[in-house]
């Protein structure tokens, strides 16, 4: 089921000439592999937010969501901290602005429960032309690039190469070293497998990007996704 629902969205993309999923369509996969993810709703228009309005909690995040854009906030298409109807129709009014300024299409506008804060993270997979599935694990965020802190693990994987890929981070050394937290490992690795699980099951996914994932004691949230398939 899950599977025709991966394949249903692929096509979907493919027939409209992309060859990556929106953040809604990748969260909506993650949710059915259990990945925790946001909360979120795609507004085609300014009207539909009247649809959504009663089960919003405030505050909330509006992302811009059109086929030309793959990185949303260099273009200011991420605006967070929304409190309120009024001001959620301003944030719409400004990514439609934003996305006219641009001259790129806009498809609508994702909005969505704001995480709380937690430890950034990010897990990837990409698809080595040798190598197969390789998924990657370390420190998210706006950081990523800066630190370079991650690690790699070619699938098939079992659950000890799963610990290993965070304890070979600096992250992981982090999460296990916070004064007055106590991050639970196995909930982390519980996801890495899930994650896993998803490509396995869709190996027509040649690159994954879950980032920034937010890391709590005994949770994660998955609060940005990005799958790029390959197209024939
Ligand atoms: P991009 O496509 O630019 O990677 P993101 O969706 O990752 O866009 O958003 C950029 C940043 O905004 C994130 O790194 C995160 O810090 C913040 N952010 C995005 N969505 C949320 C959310 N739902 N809750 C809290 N913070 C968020
Ligand atoms: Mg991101």
């Amino acid at each position: 089921m899950r599977r025709n629902n991966f394949l249903a969205l692929l096509n979907k993309a493919k027939n409209e000439g992309r060859d990556f999923l929106f953040e809604y369509e990748a969260k909506s996969i993650l949710k059915e592999y259990g990945i925790p993810t946001t909360k979120f709703y795609l507004a085609k228009s300014e009207q539909e937010i009247d649809k959504i309005i009663n089960e919003l909690n405030f505050p909330c995040v509006a992302k811009i969501t059109s086929t030309k854009v793959i990185h949303k906030s260099e273009i200011g298409g991420v605006i967070i901290g929304i409190n309120g109807k009024d001001e959620l129709i301003k944030a719409y009014k400004k990514l439609a602005y934003i996305a006219q300024q641009n001259n790129i299409p806009l498809e609508g506008v994702i909005i969505e429960e704001q995480a709380e804060q937690g430890i950034e993270a990010i897990i990837g997979v990409i698809k080595d032309p040798i190598f197969g599935h390789v998924i990657m694990f370390g420190t998210g965020g706006i950081y990523t690039e800066a630190f370079r802190d991650v690690s790699f693990k070619v699938l098939p994987v079992n659950k000890k190469d799963l610990f290993d890929l965070v304890n070979e981070t600096k992250l992981g050394l982090i999460l296990k070293n916070s004064r007055g937290k106590k991050y639970d490992l196995n909930i982390l690795v519980e996801n890495l497998e899930k994650v896993v699980s998803l490509i396995e099951e869709n190996p027509e996914i040649i690159e994954m990007d879950l980032n920034p994932v937010l890391i709590y004691e005994s949770n994660i949230k998955v609060v940005d996704a990005r799958m790029r398939f390959h197209v024939i």
